[in-house]
């Protein structure tokens, strides 16, 4: 077996760690345990299981605890964010809230920060309302909000690095200072947008890290899934809340999750290189208004996402003069880029927010949530950075712009 801690660079953990290096039949590669039960020899033997006697721990007794397929992915995940265990879910929003249920109960308090992905803001501001779990929004990597937002019941500060879409990211070490004088309060940070090969916030001693696997770990497309990585303690008690909620993992999902992370770190690599060049050469274009991208120095939050980030993702968005019907403009004259929600996967996705996630909702309210409707959020693939520059170039300049 590799230990299940880092031992390499983060691409090569990505191949490697939390790898078993001998399998059943000596194959290289993991099986896929398609199975929605396990089977007894007889009633001794069951009985050994259940009283905790059996010398094999990985054995499992039905496919809502758990499948060694997904197992070994969250050994995986967790040793490459660097955690002593990790639980897998059906999607990265069946993690969020199974956590969220697992530690909070009514009358407790949560803290969020605003702009973090809107199925999160609906869960706290909605769903966990309803329990009687009360919230309260801070600004956007506003840290130095904390201390006024929390409240003798806070349980849980939930915030997103970077964050979706304009980016900003949080000043992790401050966040874990501030949330640990406070007494029996949990962090959760989302990064999603970061993948362990940029950002390991458990390294900053946040205690649950999460990751819509669907995006950047899996990176194809092609299957939806969620991570939660930390202390073994806390995994724990969501894995069990997992059995009951039962928002698990379909093991060929996992499969398939766990043969993109293989290449994460390549495909992490260079979308870093070419959001970058994206970025700076839509900083540079008369039609644009404004770039969100936080390895810019004009991004307020470059600073903190220099020092705690190895590369600034694969995320870039950025605002037309044009307004409304400019940004759809340009979404519509891509050639490369495909309009699509989701992000993090080899193809290059594009996606105007107001038209997407927030259709319903006019210039007006989109100003009032911090969305303009002149908004563009590009996702860049592994394609050639010259190539989807030069879509870029055609759809702005066909865009009138
Ligand atoms: N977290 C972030 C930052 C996201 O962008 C998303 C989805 O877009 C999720 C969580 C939810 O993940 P999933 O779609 O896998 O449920």
């Amino acid at each position: 077996m590799t230990d299940d801690r880092q031992r390499f660079s983060r691409s090569t953990d990505a191949v490697h760690a939390g790898v078993p290096r001998e399998r059943p039949h000596h194959t290289l590669g993991p099986g896929i345990a398609q199975t929605a039960t396990y089977t007894f020899r007889d009633t001794a033997d069951l009985s050994a299981y259940m009283e905790g006697r059996d010398p094999d721990p990985d054995r499992e007794e039905y496919g809502r605890y758990g499948n060694p397929t997904v197992r070994e992915l969250e050994r995986r995940v967790a040793a490459l964010d660097g955690t002593d265990d990790a639980a897998a879910f059906s999607s990265g929003m069946a993690a969020i809230s199974t956590v969220a249920l697992a530690l909070l109960g009514p009358g407790d308090h949560v803290v969020l920060f605003r702009d973090c992905y809107r199925r999160t803001r609906q869960l706290v501001t909605v769903v966990l309302e309803r329990l009687g779990i009360e919230h309260t929004l801070v600004g956007p990597a506003a840290v130095r909000e904390l201390p006024a937002a929390m409240r003798s019941s806070t349980r849980l500060v939930i915030a997103e690095s970077p964050t979706n879409p304009y980016l900003y990211c949080t000043d992790l070490e401050e966040l874990v200072r501030v949330v640990r004088g406070a007494g029996r309060v949990r962090t959760l940070v989302d990064a999603t947008f970061a993948t362990p090969i940029n950002l390991r916030p458990a390294s900053y001693d946040v205690d649950f890290v999460v990751h819509s696997a669907t995006k950047y770990l899996a990176g194809h497309n092609d299957v939806m899934g969620g991570i939660v990585c930390g202390p073994t303690h806390l995994i724990s008690l969501v894995r069990e809340l997992r059995g009951v909620l039962g928002g698990v993992l379909d093991p060929h999902a996992a499969f398939l999750i766990a043969r993109g992370l293989k290449t994460l770190g390549v495909r992490v690599e260079r979308q870093n290189g070419t959001a970058a060049r994206v970025a700076s050469w839509l900083e540079a274009h008369p039609a644009v208004a404004r770039v969100y991208y936080p390895g810019l120095a004009s991004h307020p939050s470059h600073d903190t996402a220099t020092r705690q980030m190895l590369g600034h993702g694969g995320v870039v968005s950025f605002e037309l003069r044009g307004g409304r019907a400019h940004a759809a403009a340009t979404v519509d004259g891509c050639r490369l880029a495909q309009i699509a929600p989701s992000l993090g996967g080899v193809e290059t996705l594009i996606e105007q927010p107001a038209t997407m996630s927030y259709f319903e909702l006019s210039d007006a309210e989109l100003d009032q949530i911090g969305i303009s409707a002149s908004l563009v959020r590009l996702s860049v693939g592994i394609e050639d950075a010259d190539d989807v520059i030069a879509d870029l170039a055609q759809a702005l300049s066909a865009a009138g712009g």
